[in-house]
C-alpha cells in the first residue's frame, strides 16, 4: 500500500483515484472544485485542503490536470518544494513533451523521480480501469510505478525517456481526431442517401473500418448527444501539441492539420465543452446538412 497524493479529479481524475482507493491505496486528493472532493471522500480517500497538504508526505504524486500551466504551476510551483527525496511523481495529464522535460530536470535538481504517463481510453476506460497507459522516463520508475498503473489500465508501455509518453499520446489523439471526423463523414453520407445510419454503422463495426469509437459513440453520435466524454476544448488542446511536435522534428503532418482546423472551428462555434464527438456538428455544416 502506499500514500498517494492525486492532483486533478475531474472526468478522469476521479474514477482513477477511486480504483486507487479500492486496490487499498491511502489516496489524499485535491482538486479546485469542492464537488470533486466530495466524490473523492464518498469513494473512501481523503480531501486535502491544498496541494501542498495532498503531496506532503506522499510516496507517489499523481496529477491528472487539464493542461501544461496547470502542470508547470502544481507540480513546479508546489509538489516540488513539499516532496521528500525519492518521492515518485507521476504526470498522467496530456501536456506538451517540452514541458514534460522542464518537470523531469527540475525534479532530478531535487532527487525526485519523475514519469509523464499520460493515457488513452476516455472516460470509459477511466471507469472501467482499462485505460492504456503510455510512460515516458526511467526503467527503474517505471518498474516501481507498475504496479500502480496496472489498478488503473490494461495496456501500460514503458515507450522511452522523458517526455515520449506525451509524443504517444500526441500521436494518438491526431488518430482520433482523424477518426471522429470520418465517423461523422459517413453518419452524413449515410443520413442524405436516406439510409438508417445506425444500421449502417453497426455492420461498418464488424468490418475492416472497426474502431473504438465506432464501438464505444455510434449510437450517441447518430442521436446527436455529445454530453462530454472529453470535451473539445481539451482536444482543441492536443491538437496544438502535435502540430508543435511535428515542427518541433521538422516533420509535415497534412491530415492532421486539416483535422486540427476542423476542430478548431468546433470550437470557434461555441461547442468547446461539449464531447469531440461534436465535431459531427461541423461536418454537417460543411455538408450543407
Ligand atoms: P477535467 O477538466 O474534467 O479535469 C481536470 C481537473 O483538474 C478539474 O476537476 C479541475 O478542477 C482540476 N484542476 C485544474 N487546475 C487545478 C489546480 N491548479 N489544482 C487542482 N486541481 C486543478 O479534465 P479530464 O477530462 O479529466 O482530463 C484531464 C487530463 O486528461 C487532460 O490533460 C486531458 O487531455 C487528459 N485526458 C482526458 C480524457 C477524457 O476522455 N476526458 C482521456 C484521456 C486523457
Amino acid at each position: 500500500m502506499s500514500r498517494i497524493g492525486f492532483i486533478g479529479l475531474g472526468i478522469m481524475g476521479t474514477p482513477m483515484a477511486g480504483h486507487l482507493v479500492a486496490a487499498g491505496h491511502d489516496v489524499t486528493g485535491f482538486d479546485l472544485n469542492p464537488d470533486a472532493l466530495a466524490k473523492l471522500t464518498a469513494a473512501g480517500g481523503t480531501a486535502a485542503a491544498d496541494v501542498t497538504a495532498a503531496a506532503r508526505g506522499a510516496d507517489v504524486v499523481i496529477t491528472m490536470l487539464p493542461n501544461h500551466p496547470q502542470v508547470e504551476d502544481v507540480v513546479l510551483g508546489t509538489v516540488l518544494d513539499v516532496v521528500a527525496e525519492g518521492t515518485l511523481l507521476i504526470d498522467m495529464s496530456t501536456i506538451r513533451p517540452e514541458t514534460s522535460l522542464a518537470v523531469a530536470e527540475a525534479a532530478a535538481k531535487k532527487g525526485v523521480r519523475v514519469l509523464d504517463a499520460p493515457v488513452s481510453g476516455g472516460e470509459t476506460g477511466a471507469k472501467q480501469a482499462t485505460l492504456s497507459i503510455m510512460v515516458g522516463g526511467d526503467e527503474a520508475d517505471f518498474a516501481a510505478a507498475r504496479p500502480i498503473f496496472e489498478v488503473l489500465g490494461k495496456t501500460v508501455v514503458h515507450v522511452g525517456p522523458h517526455g515520449a509518453g506525451q509524443v504517444v499520446k500526441a500521436a494518438n489523439q491526431l488518430m482520433v481526431g482523424g477518426i471522429y471526423a470520418l465517423v461523422a463523414e459517413a453518419i452524413v453520407l449515410l443520413e442524405a442517401s436516406g439510409v438508417d445510419a445506425k444500421a449502417g454503422l453497426d455492420v461498418l463495426a464488424g468490418g475492416l473500418a472497426a474502431n473504438r469509437v465506432l464501438d464505444l459513440k455510434r449510437e450517441s453520435m447518430v442521436a446527436r448527444e455529445f454530453q462530454p466524454g472529453f470535451r473539445i476544448d481539451l482536444h482543441h488542446k492536443d491538437m496544438g501539441i502535435a502540430l508543435a511536435a511535428a515542427r518541433q522534428v521538422d516533420v509535415a503532418l497534412p491530415v492532421t492539420g486539416l483535422i486540427a482546423q476542423l476542430i478548431a472551428s468546433a470550437r470557434a462555434r461555441g461547442y468547446g465543452s461539449l464531447d469531440h464527438s461534436a465535431l459531427l456538428k461541423v461536418i454537417e455544416n460543411f455538408a450543407g446538412r
